[in-house]
């Protein structure tokens, strides 16, 4: 690999730090906050190993190390997974993580949140935006399309330039079934948007063994576009979101 930026070696120092297929620690939770100065959040509840109905299900990797990463360049407040989780806070309700997001949105003046997910290689799209089809942030919509575009990312571009609104991964959940967005803005009436990552977009270095988007590396150039990208977006929706 050829030389990186400092920035592309901290995400990939930040990433190192997440304990993918490992518990924590007995008497220590999964996650772990990195606070901020922004009024916005940016979550990353899936970036270690977790279960969902019986089965373990893969890590989205780097989202942990890209969530903080953006949060030392921007100053948003990070909610992360750092270790495997016996629960998955994007499908279930009441558990721990979205406690720990309430108490922090409690405390914190945070007008937006940001989850962040990862998505397989194969998808036709390199971002995918899920509002719950506008629902999750009324108003803000087009702002955060009107900044993904402006830096690269759009509905009718090819490729990994192309941006999914609201079909593959619109966030809705179902009754029985929660994502983070829904219990956001559904309980805790705070806008919040999902936004997907293709591996090819993410993953600089393989740095936890799975079967899982074995072969799939991404060109450092396009991990820089997406930091870009998603650090435009949160100072956006940070000056912006002051409803
Ligand atoms: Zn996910």
């Amino acid at each position: 690999m050829a030389q990186l930026s400092a920035r592309l070696e901290r995400l990939i120092a930040l990433e190192s730090q997440i304990a993918h297929k490992t518990p924590p620690p007995a008497g220590e939770m999964e996650f772990a906050c990195q606070p901020g100065t922004l009024p916005l959040l940016i979550s990353a509840p899936h970036g270690a190993a977790h279960w969902r109905q019986g089965k373990v299900k893969e890590e989205d990797e780097y989202t942990s190390g890209l969530a903080r990463l953006l949060g030392e360049l921007t100053g948003a407040h990070v909610l992360y997974a750092r270790c495997q989780s016996n629960t998955d806070p994007n499908f279930y309700r009441g558990v721990p993580y979205k406690q720990r997001l309430a108490e922090i949105l409690d405390e914190a003046p945070v007008h937006f949140v940001l989850d962040l997910h990862g998505c397989a290689p194969r998808r036709e799209f390199g971002l995918a935006l899920g509002t719950m089809k506008g629902r999750s942030c009324p108003g803000m919509r087009e702002e955060i399309l009107d900044s993904l575009c402006a830096n690269g990312f759009h509905p009718q571009a090819k490729g990994l330039r192309s941006l999914d609104v609201d079909k593959a991964f619109p966030a809705l959940g179902k009754k029985d079934r929660e994502t983070v967005t829904g219990f956001v803005w559904g309980t805790l009436g705070v806008p919040a948007a999902q936004l997907e990552i293709n591996a090819k977009l993410r993953i600089l270095k393989r740095l936890s063994p799975g079967e899982a988007h074995e072969n799939t590396l991404a060109d450092p150039w396009d991990v820089e576009q997406v930091i870009d990208a998603l650090c435009s977006l949160v100072f956006r929706l940070a000056r912006d979101g002051r409803a």
